[in-house]
């Protein structure tokens, strides 16, 4: 059988890289497209040797040119933390957009499958909690996060139509809440800030009062179950995080315990629109995939914290 071709988009970021390894140890070749924008090339260095990997630095928001068989897409490129999509918010609402229709027609022209990664931040400031797959979301358009969350929401719609439209081979994950190695220090996210603040015995920056939820997941867990969904005939969204839900400040004090640091908690304004709950209901994934996260907070935040000692000293 001749061995399957991927392309990721953003397959030099945290997640993409994560995903391109994943797929080198399933017998599958990999194309990875990023324009180093918010990835970096530390990432996947090391896939360099490996005869099936190919990397193209190129920005999907323009044609995509890939020659020969393509037999998967997952269009992973976007900023995805809050700074990087504050920061860049025109960047986000394109590649959201004009990205998701050249990988949609890249998927079309190879006759490949192509998975989207989509994200909880389509469900807003939800008010349904915990979210389920059904949830239509409560989002600001004009918010500081719309630039995101309307961007990946016009991606889902966009994808839906490919494959009504043009019958196209489309899976949608919508991913909450991951961490783990790889992840960007300085990407402004809670738990880098966290790890990294605490780490260095700086204060712990809490917004807001820290009542407001997450439920974190760690990245293994969650690459497995986007690959899963890429294999399997799930054609609508499927949520992929870990359910287990804590408060921002519960989660501050426990990576201040793990690290045995001596940081203080300091309060600063929350920022606009943050999401005050959020938590996947993962019914959909244990149905339809088979899948569960296994890895606990606990030990996650063990592997990562491993990380970024290494990175940080
Ligand atoms: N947060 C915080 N301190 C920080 C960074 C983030 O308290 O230094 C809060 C943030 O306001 C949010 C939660 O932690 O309520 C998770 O934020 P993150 O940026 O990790 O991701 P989000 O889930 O908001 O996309």
């Amino acid at each position: 059988m001749m061995k399957k071709v991927a392309v990721v988009t953003g397959g030099a970021g945290f997640l993409g890289s994560h995903l391109c390894e994943k797929l080198l140890s399933e017998n599958i070749s990999v194309v990875c497209i990023d324009n180093l924008l918010t990835g970096n090339i530390n990432n996947i260095s090391h896939l360099f040797k490996n005869e099936n990997f190919t990397f193209i630095k190129h920005d999907v928001t323009n044609f995509i040119h890939v020659p020969g068989q393509v037999d998967y897409i997952l269009h992973f490129a976007s900023p995805a933390s809050p700074i990087d999509y504050l920061k860049l918010p025109i960047q986000t609402l394109k590649v959201g957009s004009l990205g998701t229709h050249k990988a949609l027609g890249l998927a079309k022209e190879k006759g490949a499958r192509i998975l989207l990664a989509s994200t909880s931040e389509v469900y807003g400031d939800p008010e349904i909690h915990p979210q389920k797959e059904n949830y239509w979301g409560n989002v600001n358009p004009i918010g500081p996060r719309g630039v995101y969350d309307e961007a990946k929401r016009f991606a889902e719609a966009m994808t839906m139509a490919y494959q009504r439209y043009h019958n196209l081979e489309t899976r949608i994950v919508r991913i909450f809440n991951t961490y783990g190695p790889r992840m960007r220090l300085n990407d402004g996210r809670a738990l880098p800030a966290f790890v990294s603040q605490a780490l260095k015995g700086e204060d712990v920056t809490v917004f807001g009062d820290g009542s407001q939820t997450r439920s974190f997941c760690y990245v293994s867990d969650l690459i497995d179950g986007i690959f899963r969904l890429l294999l399997s005939d799930e054609k609508e969204p499927v949520n992929i995080g870990n359910p287990s839900e804590i408060t921002i400040k519960q989660f501050a004090e426990e990576v201040i315990s793990l690290t045995g640091s001596k940081s203080k908690i300091v309060y600063k304004d929350l920022p606009q629109d943050d999401p005050k709950v959020r938590q996947p209901n993962i019914e959909k994934a244990k149905r339809v995939l088979n899948w569960e996260p296994k890895v606990d907070r606990t030990e996650g935040l063990k592997l990562t914290l491993d990380y970024f000692k290494k990175q940080l000293f």
